[in-house]
């Protein structure tokens, strides 16, 4: 089996009690069967308690205002402090560890749900670079897997990331082209025709690539505001589609999205254009090869370009952080962000199908409002 991680992985540790946003607390944790059962089979005081503190119906720890029911005041879990780490339930022990599988290969990233991971990422200068190991063991069939438009996919995101990390060309032209890539490589894939992948990406490699496409955006950029406005208001109103994870969510995005119009937006620091680049890694990286499932390599292109221009849209109207927002307001917005999109399978693909489907978020349009950043 193989193995990749991003190569900050092992830096991460959590901070439990010092947490600003413990992810303890506000949305459901779901309990797998193995550790339900030694939840039910722990003797003495602290069994009566995990039996009483748990919905066995739903599988879920219960909750106190909202708060795990294990949660202590210092914001410390009870059954570490008690039982040790053996046990925790699969969600605490793996979080913020999320795993995508493809059959031989494990991709581990670390979500940006968690304010320390976040912060790691938004406080990184150095481009990511990705580590692969090798471990021993019985591969698993996959029926449905895609070998061949597995690899076109592997290539395809490599390139991504690389045209992503080229420091020297303007973060807008780079969005844009990943941008197109994505949406020149979904004709591909949908006529089955992964024979002229190699061709297309050769394309987008190539020396000529970026000048032709600088060429190619100037249409696009310092767009009008009459122009950019139904864009913007399309890709905030898709928010108002979601599933709601925390409580706290919808109106802490309603008062920075109506605060983001007014800041002068101006050229993008070279300190932001390394947040948003590392912010797009990320998405493309954890996102982007899940499309060997459904066949929908654009839509995770375009959920990972939404992605970072909702989450730069929250963190431009935080006042608190004065005129120009700082990394704190940009961390904040990451999390708040990851929280409620990541961690809800529904809200993943009502995100991917609203960006297919939505005339004003097609391609033209979003390059529209890339180019007005
Ligand atoms: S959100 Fe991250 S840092 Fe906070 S308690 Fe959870 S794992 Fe630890």
């Amino acid at each position: 089996m193989i193995y990749t991680i991003p190569d900050y992985y092992q830096e991460f540790e959590c901070i439990a009690g010092e947490c600003p946003d413990t992810c303890c607390a506000g949305w459901q944790i779901v309990i797998d069967e193995k550790s339900q059962k030694k939840y039910k089979k722990y003797p003495g005081a602290f069994g009566k308690r995990l039996k009483s503190s748990v919905d066995w119906k739903e599988g879920i720890f219960r909750q106190r205002e909202k708060r795990c029911a294990f949660l202590n005041e210092e914001n410390l879990c009870d059954i570490y402090i008690n039982s040790g780490p053996h046990m925790l339930c699969d969600t605490c022990r793996k979080y913020p560890r999320h795993v995508e599988e493809y059959e031989d290969l494990r991709e581990i990233s670390l979500s940006i749900s968690c304010p320390v991971v976040a912060e790691m990422l938004i406080n990184r200068r150095e481009p990511v670079r990705f580590l692969t190991r090798e471990r021993q063991m019985a591969p698993e069939e996959y029926e449905e897997f895609d070998y061949m438009l597995f690899t076109k996919l592997c290539d395809a995101r490599e390139l991504m990331i690389s045209i992503l990390q080229k420091r020297e060309v303007d973060i807008r032209i780079r969005i844009a082209m990943v941008l197109s890539l994505g949406h020149d490589l979904q004709r591909r894939v949908s006529s089955g025709q992964l024979f002229e992948v190699d061709d297309l990406l050769e394309r987008y490699r190539s020396e000529g690539a970026i000048p032709r496409f600088e060429k190619r955006c100037a249409a696009y950029f310092n767009s009008s505001p009459e122009v950019t406005a139904p864009v913007r208001s399309a890709l905030y109103g898709l928010f108002d589609e979601l599933e709601v994870l925390k409580e706290d969510f919808p109106e802490y995005r309603k008062k920075r999205l109506a605060g983001e119009g007014k800041v002068s937006q101006g050229d993008i620091s070279e300190e932001e254009a390394i947040c948003l680049e590392q912010l797009m890694v990320y998405f493309i990286y954890t996102y982007f090869c899940g499309s060997v499932y459904d066949e929908q390599a654009y839509g995770k292109v375009k959920f990972a370009v939404a992605s970072v221009l909702l989450i730069r849209g929250l963190y431009l109207g935080d006042f608190r952080h004065g005129e120009k927002p700082d990394k704190g307001a940009m961390t904040e917005a990451a999390y708040r962000y990851a929280k409620e999109v990541e961690h809800s399978d529904p809200n993943l693909l009502l995100m991917e199908e609203m960006l297919l489907k939505k005339r004003e978020l097609k391609l033209e349009n979003l390059m529209y409002f890339i180019g007005g950043m």
